[in-house]
């Protein structure tokens, strides 16, 4: 056993629907504008060019229901996205084999200060900031592939008390999941653990503390998250 220098940093898990048992985290990769809608409103364009991802923090990752306003923003978005949870992964998967790797899925938000990310786009400049803040990232329960398959089709909705503020259809991403992990796979060596958030529908905008989002996607375990 070796003599750490300092405590080790807590795993990172998370629940699974139906069990006590819990995913642990690898690494969080996220994919921008996979949504045709959503691509057009932050102004680009819709074409299937190649996708682009950026990276989280495990640590973001929050199933507590609960999400902190995050300092040094007066602008922070919710982003609806389904997460795919991986089993196993390696490099250069083929597309035919990729939903193989996969463990599970569960709905989540990519939360965003975007008024950081805007003036980071506009230097030519990283997103960390405005992206992978603390607990920028809750997710719901797991749903394994044992228990709902591979979803590709059906409502993904979010709500802000009561209204409906963002709706898509997991058919309207660019790239499916298995072309993510088989791209994702020629550039990362992916690996058990690594979750993929899945990019957004057309609708995101601004909360407020006190807001409630009601997250879902159609035969996932839903959330519902408090901004405190
Ligand atoms: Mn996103």
């Amino acid at each position: 056993m070796v003599d750490l220098v300092i405590p080790a940093p807590p795993v990172v898990a998370l629940p699974v629907a139906g069990t006590d048992t819990q995913f642990p985290v690898r690494r969080v990769y996220c994919i921008g504008r996979n949504y045709a809608a959503h691509a057009v409103e932050m102004g680009h364009d819709p074409d299937r060019e190649p996708p682009f991802f950026f990276q989280k923090n495990t640590n973001n990752l929050d199933p507590s229901g609960e999400f902190p306003y995050p300092p040094h923003s007066s602008d922070v978005h919710h982003e609806i996205e389904m997460a795919v949870m991986l089993h196993s992964g390696g490099c250069n998967i083929p597309l035919d084999t990729a939903l193989d790797h996969v463990f599970g899925y569960a709905v989540s938000l990519d939360m965003t200060r975007r008024d950081l990310q805007g003036a980071q786009k506009k230097m030519g400049r990283p997103w960390e900031i405005g992206k992978a803040f603390e607990r920028s990232a809750p997710i719901g329960l797991i749903s394994t592939v044992a228990d709902v398959g591979h979803p590709d089709t059906g409502q993904v909705e979010l709500r802000v008390n009561g209204d409906v503020r963002q709706t898509g259809d997991l058919n309207q991403m660019i790239w499916k999941v298995p072309e993510m992990i088989a791209y994702l796979s020629e550039y990362f060596e992916l690996a058990a653990g690594d979750v993929i958030q899945s990019g957004t529908p057309a609708g995101v905008g601004p909360v407020v503390r006190g807001d409630v989002m009601q997250v879902n996607v159609a035969g996932l375990e839903p959330m519902t998250v408090t901004v405190v």
